[in-house]
């Protein structure tokens, strides 16, 4: 189904992305995997897409917070894979405190990665898309992006300032055949939540009754990413056991 494309994912070292450097592999796409801290984690990921699914795979170390670092590498992994075809702004952080105690740097590491680390990558992707005349990208929001989460406003203006730009980029690009959506996730199992349990009050509450596992929004990243989609664009969909309907 992603036969010949290049995918490159942010944060597919741990979590999330790296179910979704999996999924797409499995799928016969090529995998750009970007990670910040883990290189032996981002390693593992592309050996096993590698050795599975017999498709290329290559870690790329970068911030994606940084403008001219994110630059640098879309131009390697161009020269490395060719082109890019699909791109899944998945990189996240959580700093989480309540407002009166947050501090500046807490607001703007946050904003800076999971906001404009997107922006980044678009921003030197887009041309790449723009001369193939086609493209999937697909940003992971949050359901704090959608219902706000107290202890996380850094986290959910990250999140919903995503679902803002998924709609412009959306619009700007449609006439360009690039599709861009996002991903709303509830509970997901990761590190980011290894805190939390079925006893949890706030995983209780999911109406489906059980967190998600990064497996479950692998699947739909890989709709997203696929022709399947093809008529959906600046849509936000949730992947949440029903929290935030
Ligand atoms: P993890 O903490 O498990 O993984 C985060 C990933 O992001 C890692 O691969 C990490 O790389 C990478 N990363 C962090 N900062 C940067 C940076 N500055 N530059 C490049 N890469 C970076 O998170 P999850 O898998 O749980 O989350 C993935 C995404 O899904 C995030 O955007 C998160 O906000 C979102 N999400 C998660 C939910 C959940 O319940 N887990 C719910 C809703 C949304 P490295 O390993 O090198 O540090």
């Amino acid at each position: 189904m992603l036969k010949g494309k290049v995918a490159v994912i942010t944060g597919g070292s741990r979590g999330i992305g790296a179910a979704i450097a999996e999924k797409f592999a499995s799928l016969g796409a090529d995998i750009a995997v970007i990670y910040s801290g883990s290189q032996e984690a981002a390693d593992q990921v592309c050996t096993s897409c590698s050795e599975k699914y017999g498709v290329k795979a290559q870690s790329f170390c970068c911030n994606v917070a940084d403008f001219d670092a994110a630059k640098k590498t879309i131009g390697e992994i161009k020269t490395q894979f060719g082109t890019v075809n699909i791109l899944v702004n998945n990189a996240g952080i959580t700093r989480d405190g309540l407002v009166p105690m947050m501090s500046e740097a807490n607001f703007d590491q946050v904003i800076d990665t999971n906001l404009k680390g997107a922006f980044n990558m678009i921003r030197h992707c887009c041309s790449i898309f723009i001369r193939n005349k086609g493209g999937k990208i697909i940003n992971i929001s949050s359901v704090a992006g959608l219902m706000g989460n107290p202890g996380q406003a850094n986290y959910s203006a990250s999140k919903a300032g995503l679902i803002g730009l998924t709609k412009s980029v959306a619009r700007e690009l449609a006439g360009k055949n690039v599709n861009c959506n996002a991903i709303a996730p509830g509970f997901i199992r990761t590190d980011m939540t290894q805190d939390f349990n079925g006893e949890d009050p706030l995983v209780a509450g999911i109406p489906l009754g059980r967190m998600g596992s990064p497996e479950e929004v692998a699947e739909l990243a890989a709709f997203l990413a696929s022709g399947n989609s093809d008529y959906i664009t600046g849509e936000v969909i949730r992947i949440d056991g029903g929290l935030a309907m």
